[in-house]
């Protein structure tokens, strides 16, 4: 009997956790490889944590791989990731060359793991170009991309194409941000692992203790974003929008984030932040090392109401973390906040600091309100954004890649 697994069955449901158990039958010794640019940091490394352990425990044989490189490398490839979510980004040819490089020494390194893996994982576009210098391709390969590329800046995007066409399969999000590519697209929604540091249920002590730790009022409502120190994410936008509330409502405000290694304009903006927050005793920079698991979900928890106020956001995996806490989440208008935050329902979704200072002051006005969204909150991330759920598509596509263009997946055991 597998054992990871097991304790998942009281979260998600014995019928998940069995269906898992079916849908693994005919993968059991599959080679698996999943690769993407940092161990920590961001939210594709917090799902391989534990996504590639649950692979193993249903018998995969799932490895996760790094793709390593100097500054210059991750340069460019966050200029990828600016212009994949709309920025007119121009890469030099001089960068480029470095990311084509890169590609083709980590291919060398990973070669023979990659040419023999039945499934190749490739997540984001930092390690999009491995395919080209990875000829004997033994498995299928899936371009993974987790970003919001609905609107992608077409010069970086015709680039990017001509390694993502190579794959087998791509996966995005949401159906709006699958693109032109002659193979076939899925729609996999990220999650969350409800039972990692995270988002593991914490002795209310342990929450409490974050009052102290941080020098935080235990008498003031708190308002909480985690994120990494990244425009997109707008924490700028939640200075003023905390401004403008706390003209009305004493209030203070946590911005919580840490730098992921594969994120170069981190510092930049983490400096523009400190600026934005200065002098104002109620706000709350919190700069945390890539392992206060614990801290972040102790934080979320202590929190009244979690704010994601990103402009683009792929998925937006703290929304899900504050969601399965049972809080109302205020979410920026964009993305996959838009399949987690149902207006009026399971939070808001904002555009603006003065929307977002508005339904701050309502919910902090109406306990009832918050305490009703954050238990729908909690359980539409139960029923749609679990990393069981995560997992099961994972299986389900590798099958149906294997079945070719059968209609039928037959999953039974022989
Ligand atoms: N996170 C963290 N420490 C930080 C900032 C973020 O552990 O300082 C975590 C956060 O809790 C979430 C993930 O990193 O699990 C970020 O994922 P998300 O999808 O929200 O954003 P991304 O960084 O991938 O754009």
């Amino acid at each position: 009997m597998t054992r990871l697994l097991d304790a998942y069955r009281p979260v998600a449901g014995e019928d998940v956790i069995n269906h898992l158990l079916q849908l693994s039958g005919p993968l059991k010794g599959v080679n698996v490889v999943h690769v993407n640019s940092t161990r920590q940091g961001g939210g594709v490394a917090e799902i391989l944590h534990k996504l590639v352990p649950l692979m193993k425990d249903l018998g995969i044989n799932a490895y996760w791989e790094i793709i390593h490189g100097e500054e210059d490398f991750y340069r460019c490839t966050k200029g990828f990731h600016n212009a994949l979510q709309g920025h007119s980004v121009s890469i030099g040819a001089g960068l480029l060359d470095i990311y084509e490089t890169t590609n083709r020494e980590n291919a060398q390194r990973l070669g023979q793991l990659l040419s023999e893996a039945d499934f190749v994982f490739i997540h984001d576009p930092q390690p999009a170009a491995l395919i080209d210098f990875v000829p004997e391709r033994k498995g299928k390969w899936i371009w993974r991309c987790h970003i919001d590329c609905s609107r992608p800046h077409r010069p970086v995007w015709k680039y990017l194409r001509n390694y993502c066409s190579r794959y087998d399969a791509s996966i995005f999000s949401l159906p709006e941000f699958a693109q032109k590519l002659e193979h076939p697209q899925f729609i996999i929604a990220p999650s969350i692992d409800p039972l990692s540091d995270k988002n593991i249920e914490l002795p209310t002590e342990e929450v409490e203790a974050v009052f102290q730790e941080f020098g935080l009022d235990p008498d003031l409502p708190l308002l909480v974003q985690v994120s990494r120190f990244d425009r997109f994410k707008d924490p700028l936008g939640v200075i003023e929008a905390f401004r403008q509330v706390r003209r009305h409502v004493p209030c203070q405000l946590v911005l919580a984030g840490g730098g992921a290694s594969d994120d170069p304009e981190g510092q930049a903006v983490l400096e523009e932040v400190m600026v934005a927050a200065s002098g104002e005793d109620d706000i709350h920079i919190l700069v945390l090392p890539p392992d206060a698991h614990r801290k972040i979900n102790a934080l979320q928890r202590a929190a009244d109401i979690v704010i994601q106020k990103s402009i683009r956001e792929g998925f937006g995996l703290t929304v899900s973390e504050g969601m399965w806490k049972g809080k109302p989440v205020i979410g920026g208008d964009t993305g996959g906040i838009r399949i987690q935050v149902i207006d009026h329902y399971t939070g808001f979704r904002v555009r603006t600091p003065e929307g977002a200072a508005l339904r701050i002051r309502y919910l902090l006005h109406h306990r009832e309100k918050r305490q009703e969204m954050g238990e729908r909150a909690r359980r539409l991330v139960r029923e749609n954004f679990l990393l069981t759920r995560h997992l099961r598509e994972y299986m389900a596509l590798m099958l149906s890649l294997t079945n070719g263009s059968e209609d039928r997946i037959d999953i039974s055991t022989s």
